[in-house]
């Protein structure tokens, strides 16, 4: 089986009550370690690349032969999609040509005018597509925004051009959450549900969420949550702790294939745990 579309598996998740884990890779590794938890769980996954990961990795057609070679390789099973995550308007034309299966267009910081022309665009040449309304806090590759909640009136002006998955701002936040986080505003939530009429929803900073917070934001209608920093905080620390112990330094630790082997360990396992919290393990 090659990459697959990732409408199924959504509406699946969202009429089952349950969310694809959308993980981010970075390179090589990375991907086998999501790949192997996902075949071990039977978890339908979202694999997803920033512009910026794509880049570093030697651009997005290597993104899609390596996604395909492992799935082979590896003998993997369960459906697989790729993604791209914050694709602008040039990077989401990119991937579709060269066999992204999905993309996000995120056009939130244009003028909800300007986002609605491009995101029309986008979703006239792609199979799958996710679109942005409302900014979403943190930063990811550059993409920064003070995570406004989104406004619903403008969600469904952009759900009802025919996207598969909208992501809102809802009070979430990327990378590490602060100690003083006001949590994920329910309220709104519902009112955008509401107002795109049961379309599936995504949840962006999916890492450090708390479970009861991520499986309310389920019942009320999330069906794709997007998992990057919790895996990057387990591999760091994890190789931190074998350099720490000096390991590196012990016989022929320093080989890259020991150096990073506690880290894929510890991404497996992290994987594995969030595939089961979102209750997508045991889907495919
Ligand atoms: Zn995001």
């Amino acid at each position: 089986m090659k990459i697959v579309s990732a409408t199924d598996m959504v509406n699946k998740a969202h009429e089952g009550h349950y969310a694809i884990p959308a993980f981010n890779t970075n390179n090589l590794e990375w991907t086998q370690c999501i790949l192997k938890a996902v075949q071990e769980t039977r978890t339908p996954v979202m694999i997803q690349t920033s512009e910026g990961a794509a880049k570093y990795m030697g651009g997005y057609k290597m993104v899609v032969d390596m996604v395909n070679d492992l799935i082979e390789s590896m003998g993997i099973t369960v459906p697989v999609a790729l993604h791209l995550d914050h694709g602008t308007y040039e990077g989401a034309k990119a991937c579709i040509e060269v066999g992204y299966s999905s993309v996000m267009f995120d056009g939130s910081h244009y003028s909800i005018e300007e986002n609605i022309a491009k995101s029309k665009e986008i979703i006239a040449l792609a199979h799958a597509v996710e679109c942005e309304v409302g900014g979403i806090g943190g930063s990811e590759d550059g993409v920064t925004s003070n995570g406004e909640l989104a406004d619903p009136a403008e969600c469904k002006a952009v759900a009802d051009l025919g996207v598969d998955f909208l992501a809102a701002g809802i009070g979430n936040i990327h990378g590490k959450y602060p100690a003083d986080w006001a949590g994920l505003n329910f309220e709104r939530l519902g009112e955008i549900k509401e107002a795109i009429g049961g379309k599936p929803m995504v949840l962006h900073g999916g890492s450090g969420i708390p479970f009861e917070q991520t499986s309310k934001a389920v019942s009320l209608g999330v069906s794709k949550i997007n998992i990057n920093t919790e895996l990057q905080l387990v591999f760091a620390d994890a190789t931190r702790k074998y350099i720490e112990a000096g390991k590196d330094l012990a016989g022929k630790g320093y080989d890259p294939r020991k150096l990073l082997k506690p880290g894929c360990d510890a991404i497996v396992a992290k994987a594995k745990e969030l595939c089961e919290a979102f209750g997508a393990a045991g889907k495919a």
